[in-house]
This record gives C-alpha cells, sequence and structure tokens, in this order.
C-alpha cells in the first residue's frame, strides 16, 4: 500500500479521518485522568451525608469512573464536604500531602468554601483554601448530590483544559 497522502484515495482518507485520533500524550494522559477520578471522602459534616448519596443507586457516580476511596495514596482529588474546623485543619493538610501528583481539591458546601453559618465561629477555618489549594467550588447548604456531580464534570473539564494548555489553572 502506498502511504504517501497524495495517493490516498477519497474513500482512504475518510476511513484515516474515521480511525486515526491525533492527540499529544499530554492530552490523552488529561482525557484519562479526568475519566478515572478517584476521590478520597473527607466528609466533616452535614453535606457528607449528600456526598454519600451521590454514589448511591439513585445518582450512581460510579457511572462516570469516579469511585470513593478511603486511602489519601489511592487518591486524586479530595472533596471537602463539611464544616473544617481549626483542630482538623493540620490533619486534612496531612492527608493532602500524602496523596500523589496530580492532584485536585473540591470545597463541597458553605462550609468547606467559606466556613458556611459558622463564619463568626472562633474555632471554625474560614473556607478550606486557607490550607489547601481548591479547584472547584460547589455553593450551597448543602449542595445535592446532583450538584456534586456538575461540580465533578467542571473539575474533569479544568483537568482536560490543563493538559491541553500545559497551565494550571486555580
Ligand atoms: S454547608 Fe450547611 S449542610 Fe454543609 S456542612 Fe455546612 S451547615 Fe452542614
Amino acid at each position: 500500500m502506498d502511504l504517501k497522502l497524495e495517493n490516498i484515495s477519497p474513500e482512504e482518507m475518510e476511513e484515516v479521518q474515521r480511525s486515526v485520533l491525533m492527540a499529544s500524550l499530554e492530552q490523552i494522559k488529561g482525557w484519562a485522568r479526568s475519566n478515572s477520578l478517584w476521590p478520597m471522602t473527607f466528609g466533616l459534616a452535614c453535606c457528607a451525608i449528600e456526598m454519600m448519596a451521590s454514589s448511591s443507586a439513585h445518582y450512581d457516580l460510579d457511572r462516570y469512573g469516579t469511585f470513593y476511596r478511603n486511602s489519601p495514596r489511592q487518591s486524586d482529588v479530595m472533596i471537602v464536604s463539611g464544616t473544617v474546623t481549626k483542630k482538623m485543619a493540620p490533619i486534612l493538610r496531612r492527608l493532602y500531602d500524602q496523596m500523589a501528583e496530580p492532584k485536585w481539591v473540591i470545597a463541597m458546601g458553605s462550609c468547606a468554601t467559606a466556613g458556611g453559618p459558622y463564619v463568626k465561629s472562633y474555632s471554625v477555618v474560614k473556607g478550606v483554601d486557607q490550607i489547601v489549594p481548591v479547584d472547584v467550588y460547589i455553593p450551597g447548604c448543602p449542595p445535592n448530590p446532583a450538584a456534586l456531580i456538575y461540580g465533578i464534570n467542571k473539575l474533569k473539564e479544568k483537568i482536560r483544559y490543563e493538559a491541553k494548555t500545559g497551565k494550571r489553572v486555580i
């Protein structure tokens, strides 16, 4: 078979366009990573109930390739759902540091995003982004599982964008 471009018939060209995918290695890695996110659950209060419900039969988060793990070593995204107290903050940071790169963080709910109803409390951190870098914020008190799934899909878009452009967006 002559593989010179000018010798390819229109039918062969059509077949090539249908069968060949051109992408950089980073783009393929970003595509693969974004479609197999394994979140480490960091449920701290009421928002955690909604996070747990996302993997129930009704919402079925698993169908997107997203499976909850209980170990930072097996996780690439941390979902912080609930009120982050100052006492819990160093533990959260330690677990984040134990996750392998590349890694991402989702702040789920008003408490994790900015302190929520406890914003005036002396014992509450006013947003988990004071401890770890946050990629996606999901508002609500609490956000429902559909909002969490929407947030995870936004993170997937972000991962693919970062892989395509080579830029880290925070
Ligand atoms: S945002 Fe609301 S529902 Fe979520 S942990 Fe805080 S108080 Fe509870």
